[in-house]
């Protein structure tokens, strides 16, 4: 059991649908806790971003510099997320986005990271068999 429940709902829901893309953001709407996952044109961030504008974002993965530029737009206010991105990550894994840009986005990483950035090496090893 994790000790944050959004990350335990985020972790749940990528082990019940291994066909997607290990990557899961979660929101609250209405006191639900709405969890989507990567698309083939989207990042599961933007698309809960775009859909709810939610305050507070729950991802598995650090966030790419677009997507912290929707939080921007969007006016998201707090990001937890899990593994940092040292490709891609917009919030210390590779680029600090907010050094750049007017913002007001607290965010805070490493939840389970070695979790989640196991199953995203798994998937990917996977794959390549
Ligand atoms: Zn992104």
């Amino acid at each position: 059991m994790l000790y944050y429940k959004e990350f335990q709902y985020l972790y749940d829901y990528i082990k019940n649908n291994k066909y997607l893309m290990p990557i899961a953001a979660g929101c609250y709407v209405n006191n639900q806790f709405i969890i989507t996952s990567n698309d083939f044109h989207k990042h599961a961030e933007e698309i809960l971003i775009e859909e709810y504008s939610p305050k507070t974002l729950y991802i598995t993965l650090e966030p790419c510099p677009s997507c912290f530029f929707k939080c921007i737009q969007f006016n998201v206010q707090k990001i937890y997320f899990g593994s940092y991105n040292t490709e891609y990550g917009s919030c210390g894994g590779k680029f600090i986005m907010s050094k750049y840009i007017n913002n007001n986005i607290e965010y805070t990483g490493g939840f389970y990271a070695n979790i989640f950035s196991e199953m995203l090496k798994m998937y990917f090893q996977n794959k390549r068999l």
